[in-house]
C-alpha cells in the first residue's frame, strides 16, 4: 500500500470514529469549503453543506489531506464565480506561522535545498540561491516546541495589548485555534470587522505589525532645536512604546546595549544613552517635565532609528496577506492537518495560556490523536537529514537517508505526513 493510501485510511477511520468532535462553526451554510485530497497537490473549492452532518459524512468518507473553510461569508458559497457569490462580509483573520519569523533553533531544524542547482543549508533560505540565483527551494520545516511557544506568546501579546484594548473586540469574539502544523490563527467573528475592505484589513495589519507609524502624530517633533517625545496621553501605539521605554530604561543597561547595537547605534552613542538613563527616565515619567528629549549624540534621525526599533520589538509578526485577503480559506477546527497528522485544536485565550501542542496534557486539547506508545512501525528514511524531534516528552532522530527505523505511531504518522519516510 502506498504512503498515501495509508494515510488516507486512517483518517477516513478517525473522521467515521470522531463525527462528534468535528464543530460547528458560526455561519456554517454561508462559508465556502475547501479540500485538498491524497492524491494531487490541488485545492478543490467551491464546496458549501447544509448540514454539519453533511459535513462530517464527507470527511468519513473520503478523509481529506486537508480541509478549509472561508472566513467569508456568502449568499451562495459553492457558486463556481467568485463574483457570483454574493459576498456578505469576512471575518477577520490573523495567522502567526513560524514559517514568516526568525527564530534561532531553525538553524538546527529546519533545511532547504535549491530546485535548481540542489545546493543545501540549514534555517531560513535567503532570498536567492548563493550558488545560481535562482529563487525556488524545498524546504523541510519542522515542529518545534520553541518556535510554536514563540508563536504562542505573539498571539497571546496580539489578544492582551492589542485586539482587546485597541479594538474594543470581546474575548468571546476571538476563535483561536493551533493549525496543527507550525503555527496559530485567530479568526475575529465581529460585525464592524466583517465589513471592512481589503484596505481596512492592510491598515489592521499595519497597526498590528508596527510598520509605517507616524510618529509625528504620536507627539514627537523638532521644534527650534528641542526634541519633543512621545505623548503619553494618546493611548494605542504612543502608550505602548513609552511603556516599553520605561521598562528598557528601568531594566539593566545591558538591555539597552543590547538593544542600540542591534540597531548599529556606534559605541559612543549607547554610552551616551547609558550615562543618561536615569536622567531620561525622570523626563518620560514625571508630569512636569517639557518632555524634551535630549541625549549627546541624538538627532532627529538618531531617536526615529530608536524608535523604529522599539515599535519592533512591540509589534506582531502576522502573515499580512492572510490577513488582507478577503477570499482566503483557513483551516476548519477539528480536522487534521495532512503535514503532521495533527488536529487543527480551538483554545480559549485561558486554554492558550498553557497549552503545549507537542506535549499536551489535558486530553480534550491534545492536538496529537494518533498517539500511540505501544503501536510502533517501521519505517525507512528517504530524505537526507531528518532533526531530532521531541514530541510526548520523548526525543527522536536524528535520522539520515536510508535509516531503517522502529516508531510509535504517532511519530510515523507525522514522518510520513512529511513524506521523508516509508512504510516497509
Ligand atoms: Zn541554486
Ligand atoms: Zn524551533
Amino acid at each position: 500500500m502506498s504512503e498515501n493510501a495509508y494515510l488516507q485510511r486512517l483518517f477516513q477511520r478517525y473522521y467515521s470514529e470522531k463525527r462528534e468532535d468535528i464543530p460547528k462553526v458560526n455561519s456554517f451554510e454561508k462559508r465556502e469549503f475547501g479540500f485538498i485530497p491524497w492524491n494531487k497537490q490541488i485545492m478543490i473549492r467551491h464546496l458549501a453543506f447544509r448540514e454539519l452532518g453533511d459535513l462530517r459524512e464527507k470527511l468519513a468518507l473520503e478523509g481529506p489531506r486537508h480541509v478549509y473553510s472561508s472566513g467569508t461569508l456568502y449568499e451562495e458559497p459553492d457558486h463556481l464565480d467568485m463574483n457570483q457569490k454574493g459576498y456578505n462580509g469576512c471575518d477577520l483573520i490573523i495567522d502567526i506561522d513560524v514559517d514568516h519569523f526568525f527564530t534561532p533553533c531553525k538553524e538546527h531544524h529546519d533545511t532547504w535545498s535549491c530546485k535548481e542547482c540542489g545546493l543545501t543549508g540549514k534555517g531560513m533560505p535567503d532570498k536567492k540561491c548563493k550558488k545560481c540565483g535562482n529563487n525556488k527551494f524545498k524546504n523541510v520545516a519542522w515542529v518545534c516546541d520553541k518556535c510554536l511557544e514563540i508563536a504562542k506568546q505573539s498571539i497571546v501579546r496580539l489578544a492582551h495589548d492589542f485586539l482587546l484594548p485597541d479594538f474594543g473586540i470581546q474575548e468571546s469574539e476571538l476563535n483561536i485555534a493551533f493549525s496543527g502544523h507550525r503555527g496559530y490563527h485567530i479568526k475575529i467573528e465581529n460585525e464592524k470587522m466583517r465589513s471592512l475592505s481589503s484596505d481596512g484589513r492592510r491598515e489592521i495589519a499595519d497597526y498590528l505589525s508596527g510598520n509605517n507609524i507616524s510618529y509625528e502624530i504620536l507627539g514627537f517633533k523638532s521644534k527650534s532645536n528641542n526634541i519633543y517625545g512621545l505623548r503619553r496621553e494618546n493611548i494605542g501605539w504612543s502608550q505602548k512604546i513609552m511603556d516599553k521605554i520605561e521598562d528598557l530604561l528601568k531594566g539593566p543597561s545591558s538591555d539597552i546595549e543590547h538593544l542600540l547595537e542591534k540597531l548599529n547605534f556606534s559605541k559612543n552613542k549607547i554610552e551616551s544613552f547609558k550615562n543618561s538613563k536615569d536622567v531620561f527616565l525622570h523626563i518620560i515619567t514625571s508630569k512636569n517635565t517639557q518632555n524634551i528629549w535630549a541625549i549627546e549624540g541624538y538627532s532627529h534621525n538618531g531617536w526615529i532609528t530608536f524608535l523604529n526599533g522599539i515599535a519592533k520589538e512591540i509589534g506582531i509578526e502576522i502573515d499580512e496577506p492572510v490577513t488582507i485577503d478577503i477570499h482566503r480559506l483557513i483551516r476548519y477546527p477539528g480536522t487534521l492537518h495532512g503535514k503532521t497528522g495533527f488536529k487543527v485544536q480551538e483554545l480559549t485565550l485561558k486554554e492558550l495560556d498553557f497549552f503545549t501542542p507537542l506535549d499536551e496534557p489535558k486530553k480534550n486539547l491534545d492536538p496529537i490523536v494518533f498517539y500511540g506508545k505501544n503501536v510502533n512501525l517501521k519505517l525507512k528514511i528517504i530524505d537526507n537529514v531528518i532533526p531530532t524531534i521531541k514530541i510526548k516528552g520523548e526525543t527522536f532522530g536524528p535520522y539520515k537517508e536510508g535509516d531503517i527505523i522502529e516508531v510509535p505511531n504517532h511519530v510515523a504518522v507525522m514522518l510520513l505526513s512529511k513524506e521523508v519516510a516509508t512504510l516497509l
